[in-house]
């Protein structure tokens, strides 16, 4: 028979033993963003992460695929880690964030149990098992959404993950001059600059849009992937790709090689793959468009394209200027 002495310890430690393996067991909840992700996707990630550890329910921020050069000169300047690269989630307790489309979520998602979104797109046609925890509004970024999930938990946002969220606010809105941009991205902004002792809004907003275009030594298929999503439009596969530019003179001459890139891309499948090269300075969209159907662009958006391009004065916003009128055409 054993000592009672060990008989007590084996008492003592017994609970600490169960709780241990059941804590094992319960792996932190992932909170992810879209398909070659943006700034927005990575830094809501982040920032839920965040809170859901801050409320008790230990979570991790992960990313499907390699961030990109803007969203790692905010992680940099902010000193926030870049979440590890993770596209498999089955099993696993999952949060979306900036997307509800399966084509652009991990690909095993409805292997995982979804505990909830915060997003700012269209719905894309997510289902669940259980009640889940829905945060969507149409606002110019899902930080500005993440940013009501802090107001309405009263928990303070720390001081990186709120610079981080004020420049996804600043990337997603192109720096409040996308269509898409709301009152409520401007408070936010302002908050997040105040919490994140950002004093020059703009001038974050100058070094993101420097980062993001940024093309030197990436051949025209890297740069077509850098801000590519899918959907599938009442039954239809279409690829839409974004670059953002102060001005477009820096793409010129990688023109062709993006049309070509485009016609490669096509073959896997897709009814049409369009690229948005989207000029800053001139609130304007060049449209590229690689489609089986030759009249694409004057069916959505009643305009007769020039070749394999269209000229789009005031357009910036892949998801409320360009998705829609492609929904409306691809009937
Ligand atoms: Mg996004
Ligand atoms: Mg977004
Ligand atoms: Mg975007």
């Amino acid at each position: 028979m054993p000592p009672r002495n060990s008989i007590a310890a084996l008492l003592l430690v017994l609970p600490a033993l169960a709780w241990c393996s059941l804590t094992h067991a319960e792996q932190p909840l992932l909170v992810v963003g879209h398909l070659n992700p943006d700034t927005d996707s990575v830094c809501s990630a982040i920032a839920v992460a965040h809170l859901k550890t801050a409320q008790g329910i230990p979570a991790q921020a992960i990313a499907q695929s390699p961030i990109n050069a803007e969203t790692r000169y905010v992680l940099d300047t902010f000193s926030l880690p870049q979440p590890p690269i993770l596209s498999r989630v089955a099993g696993r307790r999952v949060f979306l964030v900036d997307h509800t489309d399966y084509s652009q979520a991990p690909a095993d998602l409805k292997q995982a149990e979804l505990i909830g979104f915060a997003d700012h797109h269209k719905l894309g046609g997510l289902t669940s098992d259980k009640p889940v925890e829905a945060w969507a509004a149409p606002l110019g970024a899902a930080a500005t959404v993440v940013t009501r999930m802090y107001d309405s938990a009263g928990i303070d946002i720390p001081q990186g993950v709120a610079g981080c969220l004020l420049a996804a606010v600043l990337s997603d809105t192109v720096r409040f001059k996308s269509a898409t941009t709301t009152p409520d991205d401007r408070k936010a902004a302002d908050r997040l600059a105040r919490i994140a002792g950002v004093t020059d809004i703009d001038a974050l907003g100058q070094k993101l849009l420097e980062a993001k275009s940024d093309i030197r030594g990436q051949s025209p298929a890297t740069l077509l992937q850098r801000d590519l999503k899918t959907f599938d439009i009442n039954g239809h596969k279409v690829a839409i790709a974004q670059l953002e530019f102060p001005d477009l003179t820096l793409i010129r001459s990688m023109r062709e090689g993006l049309l070509d890139a485009m016609q490669a891309l096509k073959h896997d499948g897709y009814h049409s793959v369009l690229l948005m090269l989207t000029d800053v300075s001139l609130e304007a969209t060049e449209l590229l468009i690689v489609s089986d159907d030759p009249a694409i662009a004057e069916k959505a958006w009643g305009l007769r394209s020039e070749g394999d391009a269209l000229w789009m004065p005031g357009v910036m916003s892949r998801k409320s200027q360009i998705v829609p009128a492609l929904q409306n055409a691809l009937k």
